[in-house]
């Protein structure tokens, strides 16, 4: 623990989520970043403006955010994006015909789209492996490998990548490392001091955090990798609105105490589901038989808030269980103050074809939990009596 204080200079993590970037607005004293509802600025000659042209561009509003959130990730930049996909998106634009990308296997399901049923007609090629096994992203790298792209903890079986050892893998065959980063968020990961060259958001999970506004982000340190992914954001266009900027703002403010709260109640959670005569396992990294945990200690700050575990019975018992909750929602996305449950194969996971889910061990009578930072007694009261005693 400690490493989020000391990352940048004397300010701790919760205060910077508060200030960096949000100073009082020079001209009114407006003590909260505005709302900068344009599209364009007046320009002093031809020209000739103040640092702002377009809102495709840049926008006062996404700036704050951006600082805010570059200063979070330990990061020296970031630029924020309408989605998690669009900021993917655009990270794919850097590379070009014939380019290797070295994936985890279990990566979110929208970015296994995106490479196999887009980018792949581009002439990209991937390999997805078992990244936890850094053995197995070694084999697959090739002199055409451009990118390693790891996310940890990954969905929903959350499991642990050594994010220092993977970007060895990668810097040795001059690829880039990302990190989706979406699952632990900045408060508990700062994967860019590990040595990954980009950090990726969904913004729509934990970071803004309330279920209102979908968003993306990239973080980074690279100078020149920056000033080529600003031209892309800005020449693709998958720029977020300035309302959609306040309000992950307004989120992120929060994101110390929320992710706190998120991480003890998952605890709690786990503990509970561990003993429970119903079910027959349990996915939690903070738990020490996680075959992640010594990793995720060492490599995390915390364990955050995702817990997923199977029931005895499979399909039709999971089923049942989930219909017996009440204060968990049966919703996919994840990461909002709200607790929320579903079933991979039927849900998130269900374009997967089921002999890959198989062989991926995610069976089907897996359900995952984003537990939320309502009281933990109310939660733990609900899962009890969804699983029955
Ligand atoms: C949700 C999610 C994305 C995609 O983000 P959107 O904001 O939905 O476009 C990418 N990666 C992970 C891990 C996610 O959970």
């Amino acid at each position: 623990m400690g490493r989020k204080n000391a990352a940048q200079g004397a300010l701790r993590f919760a205060t910077r989520a508060i200030h960096v970037g949000q100073e009082p607005d020079p001209t009114t004293g407006a003590v909260t970043v505005p709302i900068y509802q344009t599209s364009t600025y007046a320009q002093i000659a031809p020209g000739v403006h103040k640092g702002y042209d377009y809102s495709r561009t840049d926008n006062p509003t996404r700036t704050a955010l951006q600082k805010a959130l570059a200063s979070l990730e330990s990061a020296k930049y970031c630029l924020a994006f309408s989605s998690g996909m669009g900021a993917e998106t655009t990270v794919m634009l850097l590379l070009k015909q014939g380019d290797h990308i070295v994936s985890t296997r279990d990566v979110y399901g929208g970015t296994y789209r995106l490479f196999m049923r887009a980018f792949q007609d581009f002439g990209l090629r991937f390999s997805f492996v078992e990244s936890a096994d850094i053995g197995e992203i070694e084999r697959a790298m090739t002199k055409r490998t451009r990118l390693v792209w790891i996310e940890s903890p990954t969905n929903p079986l959350l499991r642990i990548t050594d994010i220092r050892a993977a970007a060895g893998v990668a810097h040795r065959y001059g690829a880039l490392c990302l990190v989706d980063n979406t699952f632990a968020s900045p408060f508990f990961q700062r994967p860019l001091v590990l040595g990954a060259d980009l950090v990726l958001h969904s913004t729509t999970k934990y970071i803004a955090g309330h279920a209102d506004v979908v968003g993306g982000a990239i973080c980074l340190k690279d100078r020149r990798l920056h000033e080529r992914l600003k031209f892309l954001q800005n020449a693709a266009g998958a720029t977020p609105s300035p309302l959609d900027c306040f309000l992950t703002l307004r989120g992120l403010k929060t994101l110390a105490l929320r992710m706190r709260e998120h991480e003890n109640n998952a605890m709690r959670i786990a503990r509970l589901l561990k003993k429970h005569p119903r079910v027959a396992r349990v996915y939690y990294p903070g738990e020490p038989d996680h075959p992640g945990h010594k990793i995720a200690a060492a490599q995390m700050d915390g364990f955050s808030g995702m817990v997923s575990f199977e029931v005895k019975g499979g399909l039709a018992e999971a089923r049942r269980v989930l219909g017996r909750f009440r204060l968990f929602k049966i919703a996919e996305s994840l990461g909002g103050v709200e607790s929320l449950v579903e079933l991979p194969a039927i849900m998130t996971h269900a374009s997967i074809p089921k002999e890959e889910r198989k062989k991926a061990g995610l069976n089907e009578g897996l359900i995952r939990l984003s537990v939320g930072i309502e009281d933990a007694e109310d939660l733990l009261a609900d899962l009890s009596r969804a699983l029955g005693r």
